[in-house]
């Protein structure tokens, strides 16, 4: 990343500012006749819009209407009065090809499959963007790039990844000296850290039992779980990143039940799954179908084994047509290859 032209881009911005401003301040000194030549300091600069200096010179009264002055807009003589060392990073790009796994791509430039997510934020929800033609970010060494927000400080950063100030510090591309200020639109490589990735939690068993009409018997599945749709085209398959399987197929294709249970969601998710079932097998198994177009079921009701629950969708952070199946235990996610078979 070039900062020296963004730098240039903002100086050529306030410059641009600058004459606009000189250039509306004569305009309205010519319209109304006023003999001064003498050019007034930068400050305060009266932020005119084009209407006020036309009203204004038309009736001799407005110029009793307080005119808005909006300091912002004032150009600062020095905009940047102090500028430390910007960070200045090196990194590989690849463009994820048919057939890709995010733990082959790791293994070939010799990181953690961690770390692709560490330089690959958009793909810490249910995203489905580890697919053909999209290019991500290879970090040279194992840990998080963390984009910097305003309010960002080392020490905050330390807190959040839970690694030491020093060794941020170290890292030489980071260009951090005292008194190691952060930058907002910089990013700044946390070595060894791993980009924490959100987990939502389905309501509990329990929560849904007890609504409609009384409490429901509990309903306890086989422990087995058959595949849930019948399409085998894997377009993701299970990593750090990504807690479940990713399957394509038709939009409006039947979805089942991979084992007996409960319904505990059945609606819209806003963390990326778009429409939405969970399934609650009462043995600590969960089983989740995501970016669905259809519902059969409601929250609190009991489904068997095979039972068509929705129809699948393109619903959410979806790039196209598919399942997202997911197979939690005691709220663990698991490799649903593990139980179906991929
Ligand atoms: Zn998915």
């Amino acid at each position: 990343m070039d900062y020296s032209s963004t730098f240039w881009k903002r100086a050529a911005g306030y410059t641009l500012l600058l004459c606009v401003g000189l250039a509306l301040f004569a305009g309205w000194r010519t319209v109304s006749g006023a003999e001064g030549t003498a050019v007034p300091a930068l400050t305060p600069t009266p932020a005119v819009a084009g209407t006020a200096v036309a009203d204004s010179s038309l009736t001799p009264a407005a110029n009793d209407v307080p005119v808005l002055t909006d300091n912002s807009l004032a150009p600062a003589p020095y905009p940047h009065t102090y500028q430390g060392k910007l960070p200045e990073h090196n990194y590989e790009t690849y463009v994820v090809e048919r057939g890709d796994t995010p733990v082959g791509i790791a293994e070939r430039f010799g990181i953690q499959t961690e770390t692709i997510l560490g330089g690959n934020p958009q793909l810490s929800q249910e995203s489905s963007l580890l697919q053909t033609g999209v290019e991500l970010i290879i970090l040279p060494i194992d840990g998080v790039l963390h984009g910097v927000q305003p309010g960002d400080t080392l020490e905050g950063l330390v807190s959040l990844y839970g690694v030491s100030a020093e060794q941020i510090i170290a890292y030489a591309p980071n260009n951090l000296e005292f008194p190691y200020r952060l930058y907002p639109d910089t990013k700044i490589m946390i070595p060894g850290a791993v980009r924490e990735v959100f987990v939502w939690t389905p309501p509990s068993l329990e929560s849904v039992r007890g609504t409609g009409s009384g409490v429901q018997p509990l309903v306890v599945g086989t422990g087995t779980f058959i595949f849930p749709v019948g399409s085998r085209n894997f377009t993701q398959y299970f990593w750090y990143g990504h807690p479940g399987i990713d399957i394509a197929l038709a939009e409006g294709s039947a979805v089942f039940a991979a084992d007996t249970g409960t319904v505990t969601y059945a609606g819209w998710n806003i963390y990326g799954y778009g429409n939405l079932i969970v399934v609650n097998h009462g043995n600590g198994y969960e089983t989740f179908y995501g970016h669905l177009n259809g519902f059969n079921v409601v929250p609190g009701q009991v489904v068997t084994k095979g039972q068509v629950i929705g129809s699948s969708g393109n619903t959410g952070n979806s790039s196209g047509p598919h399942l997202h199946f997911e197979i939690r235990i005691n709220g663990n996610r698991d490799d649903p290859c593990w139980y179906v078979g991929c």
